[in-house]
C-alpha cells in the first residue's frame, strides 16, 4: 500500500480511537478541500484557536484488548503502520502545502516501549529534520519509560494519557490489560515532575499547552461523581490542564457491542460541571448530584446549584466578591471581570448595563440586586420555583404530584 493511502486510512482510523480526544470541539468549517488529501485532515481547537490538525495513528495494530475499542487485539480489522520517516515526510508536505498546522499523534501498542519510540522518532524528525515549530500533541502510551516521557515533554506542546475510567475497579471493566495507577496515572505524574524540573532548572517552557486525559463515559457503570472526582484529583495532584469526556458508543465485534450508548447530554453535563471545577471555583462535593451520584440531564448544574442555595441570593452586584459573582447563573468568569472593571466607574443600577457587560440577564435577574433593588423582571426565588413547578426544599422534585 502506498504511503498516501496509508495516511488516509490511519487518519480515518484515528477518528474512532478512544485514545484520541473525541471530546475536543470540532469547528464547523473545514479548510479548502484538496481532493486527494482532504480525508487526511481533521480539525480541532488548540489553545482556543481553530486550526487544521492532522490527527493520526502511527499504527492501528494493537496487542491490548480494551473492551470498547475497534483496534483491540484479535478483532478482524485492517491494520496499517507508518514508519517514522513516512509519517514525518508526509506531515511536512501537508504542512508546507498549507493543509495542516499541527499534529495529534497516537498509536496502537505493539510493545509499549517500542511503539512509544516510533512515535518519538516521528516527532523528532518533524521538529529537527523538517524544522516544524507549530502545535504537536503527543499521546504518552501506558507504561512509557521515564526517558521517553522526558523526551515527549520536550518535543510536544501537549502530552496526554487516557485514563479511560475514574478508578482501577472501573478500568478493569473496560481495559483488563491496563493498570490504573502504574501505567496510566504514573506517566502523568512523571510528566508533571519533569515539566516542573525543566522549567525550574532552565526556565525553558516545555509542554506549554499542558497535559490532558480522557474518560470513556458509561460502560464501566461509573457515576458522574466518580468521573468528576477523578478529574478534580488530577487537576490538584498533577496539574492536569483538562479532562475530556467521551460518551460511549458500542462497536461491533467487541465485548461491549451490546452495551447501551451513553446519551450525548450526559457528556454535555459533564463538560459543564468540569468547567465549574476549573474556572468557577466549585468543588465536586458541591455539585447537584442525584442519589446515585449522577447529574440531572434536564438542567444545567450551575442553575440547579443556585436553586438549591437560596441563602446565597439575591446578591448585590455592586458589592459582591468575585468568587460569589461567578456563581450567579448567567455570569461567567469573563463577565465577572467585566463587572469588576465597570464597578470602578460607578454603580451598576439596571439590567441594560449588565447586558452590555455580557451577562445573560434572563438567567441572572432572579439572583441579583442592583444598587439595593431587585431587577424589574426578578421573581422572588420561591415564585421562581413555583413557576418551574419545583419544590424549594428539593428543587429537582416537582412541587405537587397530580
Ligand atoms: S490500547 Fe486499548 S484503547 Fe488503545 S488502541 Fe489498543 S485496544 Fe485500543
Amino acid at each position: 500500500m502506498d504511503v498516501r493511502t496509508k495516511i488516509e486510512w490511519l487518519e480515518q482510523a484515528a477518528q474512532y480511537d478512544a485514545c484520541l480526544e473525541a471530546g475536543e470541539p470540532m469547528p464547523a468549517a473545514l479548510p479548502p478541500r484538496v481532493p486527494d488529501l482532504r480525508d487526511s485532515i481533521a480539525q480541532l481547537s488548540a489553545n482556543g484557536r481553530k486550526a487544521p490538525i492532522l490527527k493520526i495513528l502511527q499504527t492501528s495494530a494493537c496487542e491490548k484488548n480494551c473492551y470498547y475499542c475497534p483496534f483491540r487485539a484479535g478483532r478482524n480489522f485492517r491494520r496499517e503502520t507508518l514508519s517514522p520517516d513516512e509519517l514525518a515526510a508526509s506531515f511536512d508536505q501537508m504542512q508546507r502545502a498549507g493543509l495542516v498546522q499541527g499534529l495529534f499523534l497516537s498509536s496502537g501498542i505493539i510493545g509499549a516501549v517500542r511503539s512509544m519510540d516510533r512515535m518519538l522518532q516521528t516527532v523528532e524528525l518533524i521538529r529537527l529534520k523538517y524544522g516544524f515549530r507549530g502545535y504537536i500533541h503527543l499521546k504518552m502510551l501506558p507504561a512509557a519509560e521515564e526517558a521517553q516521557i522526558e523526551r515527549a515533554v520536550h518535543l510536544a506542546d501537549r502530552v496526554s494519557t487516557n485514563l479511560e475510567a475514574p478508578t482501577a475497579q472501573h478500568l478493569s471493566r473496560l481495559a483488563p490489560m491496563k493498570t490504573f495507577e502504574e501505567s496510566l496515572v504514573e506517566p502523568l505524574k512523571r510528566a508533571r515532575r519533569l515539566i516542573q524540573q525543566t522549567q525550574g532548572n532552565s526556565g525553558q517552557q516545555v509542554a506549554r499547552s499542558g497535559m490532558v486525559t480522557q474518560f470513556v463515559v458509561g460502560p464501566a457503570g461509573e457515576s458522574d461523581r466518580d468521573l468528576l472526582g477523578a478529574s478534580q484529583r488530577l487537576y490538584r495532584e498533577v496539574g492536569l490542564h483538562r479532562a475530556y469526556y467521551s460518551a460511549f458508543s458500542p462497536v461491533r465485534n467487541t465485548p461491549l457491542e451490546g452495551a447501551p450508548a451513553t446519551p450525548p447530554r450526559r457528556e454535555f453535563r459533564l463538560y459543564q460541571s468540569d468547567f465549574l471545577l476549573r474556572a468557577y471555583g466549585f468543588r465536586v462535593e458541591e455539585l447537584p448530584f442525584d442519589g446515585e451520584g449522577n447529574l440531572p440531564l434536564d438542567q444545567d448544574p450551575k442553575t440547579l446549584w443556585a436553586q438549591e442555595h437560596p441563602e446565597r441570593f439575591p446578591l448585590e452586584i455592586n458589592r459582591a466578591a468575585p468568587q460569589d459573582l461567578v456563581r450567579v447563573p448567567g455570569i461567567g468568569p469573563q463577565t465577572m471581570r467585566n463587572i469588576l472593571r465597570a464597578r470602578l466607574d460607578g454603580k451598576l443600577s439596571d439590567l441594560g448595563q449588565l447586558k452590555k457587560l455580557g451577562v445573560d440577564v434572563a438567567q441572572a435577574a432572579p439572583y441579583v440586586l442592583l444598587n439595593g433593588r431587585a431587577a424589574p423582571v426578578q421573581m422572588r426565588l420561591g415564585f421562581a420555583w413555583e413557576a418551574l413547578h419545583l419544590s424549594p426544599s428539593n428543587p429537582r422534585q416537582p412541587a405537587h404530584s397530580a
